[in-house]
């Protein structure tokens, strides 16, 4: 195919006419398709039902250490739990504490007891003037709107295919004792797919913060959320990478099973030193009596170990994974070789991250909506939602059917060529 570049004037406007008549059939589709989160399918909510049979009133909610799950106790969560989410985020269930249904939520208490406490005897951020975290771009919209909810400045650091610019990393956190933290999807990451390589998370062990209070935020959130049985990414685990490299202190690592079991109805971890989980529990006794206990036995119960847990992912991965395969045939087979657009090719996670011409984001999206499709905000995966160049558009395939995904590709790689059209013609007619 021939980039659009390459085009003469005269051509992009024929097929500027001819792709806008086909834009005029999709209107007339009355077309109501949703892409803009990465909710799980209603046919993969399906494949967690049988939890709902593991407990029942019969049952003895006893677990092996005598907790009865009924009652209070037990406030960072039972053994059992503790063993399944510690395999699943390879770290020793010692160093772990099981909390409620949402990992965000414990990385917002996380930032938020920071602020008005301290990390580990520090001074509480509040009291600073000025307190800042780096945001490895295009990151995930809800990290960025919690620490804009604190009013801490966020600092945009470009992502790699390795994963964040390290050299960038590793220059602001030795020279600036107000950064206090980074936030990073290491795995299959929201919304490039990426994972970050070895070299990156031995680098990221061996940061030398002039803040002593500087924390990785470790999202571990796609850790075992693979598509290909025999094609996957593997990281260096980061706890034991900073222990051996003489930080033991320096990263909290999350995760949850709201992309394995129910979303909303999972259950939250954190994993982290025993420095920390000290810290951690000086206020979480305050904060709860115990966490749902029935929760955590019932999916200790339905999922057994680790392995039950990999083998229904690879379910999770039979459904995602022709949505995938469908969103990225439609951009190679309708943008491929137009010079208008890349994309990247997770192997797992939830996303697939496109990058327009510059200037084209925010208008693609927009023309999508005009026809039915809605799509993640342009500008949503930057801090303040500002996107400096107006590239970066997050692809979120796992919630409409399959049938409707490739309508809304097609319908999106439409857009982008009629959008992309007008900004060649309109930077030509400025050049003049
Ligand atoms: N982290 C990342 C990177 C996510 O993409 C999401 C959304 N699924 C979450 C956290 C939210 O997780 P939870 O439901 O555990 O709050």
């Amino acid at each position: 195919m021939q980039p659009y570049a390459e085009m003469s004037t005269e051509e992009l406007q024929e097929l500027r006419k001819q792709l806008s008549a086909k834009y005029k059939e999709f209107q007339g589709k009355d077309l109501r398709l949703d892409m803009s989160r990465g909710k799980p399918s209603v046919e993969q909510l399906d494949l967690s039902m049988g939890m709902m049979d593991v407990l029942s009133s019969s049952d003895d909610l006893t677990c092996e250490d005598g907790t009865d799950c009924r009652n209070y106790g037990g406030l960072t969560g039972i053994r059992e739990a503790k063993e399944l989410i510690g395999d699943m985020m390879e770290v020793a269930p010692d160093y772990i504490i099981i909390y409620g249904n949402s990992s965000l939520n414990v990385m917002f208490d996380t930032v938020s007891r920071s602020m008005t406490h301290g990390v580990m005897g520090c001074t509480p951020w509040c009291k600073l003037d000025k307190v800042k975290f780096l945001c490895p771009v295009p990151g995930y919209d809800r990290h960025f709107a919690i620490t804009q909810y604190f009013g801490i400045e966020m600092i945009n650091v470009p992502m790699t295919p390795d994963g964040p610019d390290m050299d960038m990393v590793e220059r602001l956190v030795a020279e600036d004792d107000s950064i206090k933290g980074i936030w990073c999807v290491p795995k299959y990451s929201n919304p490039t797919g990426t994972s970050y390589s070895d070299e990156t998370v031995r680098r990221f062990a061996r940061l030398k913060p002039a803040a002593p209070d500087f924390r990785i935020y470790w999202d571990n959130a796609y850790g075992v959320h693979h598509l290909y049985d025999h094609d996957q990414d593997h990281l260096i685990e980061i706890l034991a990478e900073c222990k051996r490299a003489g930080n033991p202190d320096m990263v909290y690592k999350f995760a949850s099973t709201s992309k394995i079991s129910f979303p909303g109805s999972g259950i939250a971890a954190i994993a982290t030193s025993r420095n920390n989980l000290e810290d951690i529990e000086k206020q979480l006794k305050f904060q709860t009596i115990s966490h749902d206990k029935v929760n955590q036995l019932r999916h200790v119960r339905y999922f057994g170990d680790i392995h039950g847990m990999v083998e229904h992912m690879r379910k999770h991965a039979d459904i995602l994974r022709p949505k995938f395969e469908a969103v990225i045939d439609t951009l190679e087979r309708e943008l491929g070789g137009l010079g208008i657009g890349t994309w990247t090719k997770p192997k797992g996670g939830y996303f697939i991250a496109f990058d327009s011409l510059d200037g084209c984001a925010k208008a693609i999206v927009a023309r999508c909506k005009k026809a039915g499709l809605v799509m993640t905000g342009a500008g949503a995966t930057y801090p303040y939602g500002k996107d400096p160049h107006d590239t970066n558009i997050r692809i979120a395939p796992s919630y409409p059917p399959l049938s409707d995904l490739i309508l809304a590709m097609d319908l999106f790689a439409l857009c982008t060529k009629i959008v992309s059209i007008d900004k060649i013609l309109k930077d030509r007619a400025e050049a003049q």
